[in-house]
């Protein structure tokens, strides 16, 4: 388990590494230039680089981790890609169950697989759900959680790539938005974040701005870092609040 600079959890636990891209938002995709420069480095995590592995090694991580935290679950993966079978995704979700104390963050973009995972089985309480949405095209992806059992069901769009004009919202409890960063990134505009957040404000849904990437808000290529996070002018950067943890 590792800390994560990610700003809506706590910790990262990569009990599965590597992926395939199966959409826009994978073009660029920060786990696949990670997964390939820790295997360059010698890594034995990543001696298959950004091929499918499962690491039974790492399914205890959680247990070892008492103080409660909020956990991402394969920031290096897609937790439902199809080379992952059903009975190690139940051996992930037994360690869920066994600990209680930690919350835990799960997106995917298999949406489909992930419905089929859970048609037969229950949604542990501390588990959190959501799919990304970074176009149009993607937005199928949120009737699959709308009606799942989960304490939150999510969406991220992020990196956000064109704007996602109406959005049927019921059912959702919190949304990320953000734009692109890397040299290769994609312009993500402020009316698409807008036309976001009016709709979250309207269903009453946190909204949360993670950044604006490497364009920035005038549609100019520089430093992500310089760019920042403030959306006209402040910070939004809201989360459920029945499960508001203090970023550590
Ligand atoms: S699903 Fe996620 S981890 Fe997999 S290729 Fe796409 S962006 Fe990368």
């Amino acid at each position: 388990m590792a800390s994560s600079s990610i700003e809506w959890t706590d910790k990262t636990w990569n009990p599965i590494t590597g992926c395939t891209k199966i959409s826009d938002g994978c073009k660029h995709c920060y786990a696949e230039v990670m997964a390939k420069r820790l295997q360059g480095m010698g890594k034995p995590k990543y001696i298959n680089g950004f091929s499918v592995t499962l690491h039974n090694d790492a399914l205890n991580e959680p247990l070892q981790w008492s103080n409660p935290c909020m956990i991402f679950v394969c920031s290096m993966s897609d937790l439902f890609h199809s080379d992952v079978p059903f009975d190690f995704i139940d051996k992930v979700f037994g360690v869920i169950r066994n600990t209680p104390q930690h919350n835990y963050q799960i997106l995917t973009k298999r949406a489909e697989r992930m419905a089929e995972y859970f048609a037969s089985r229950i949604i542990p309480g501390n588990v959190w759900i959501g799919v990304t949405v970074e176009n149009p095209k993607a937005k199928n992806r949120i009737d699959y959680i709308r009606n799942l059992k989960a304490s939150v069901r999510f969406i991220s769009c992020e990196p956000l790539l064109e704007d996602l004009g109406e959005l049927d919202l019921s059912g959702i409890n919190w949304i990320i938005v953000g734009g692109e960063s890397g040299v290769q990134a994609r312009p993500m505009k402020e009316e698409w974040v807008l036309n976001i957040k009016r709709q979250a404000d309207k269903n009453n849904i946190p909204f949360f701005f993670k950044q604006w990437g490497t364009w920035s808000v005038d549609g100019i290529k520089g430093n992500k870092k310089i760019n920042g996070k403030l959306l006209q002018g402040k910070i939004v950067q809201n989360m459920p609040a029945r499960f508001y943890m203090q970023k550590r």
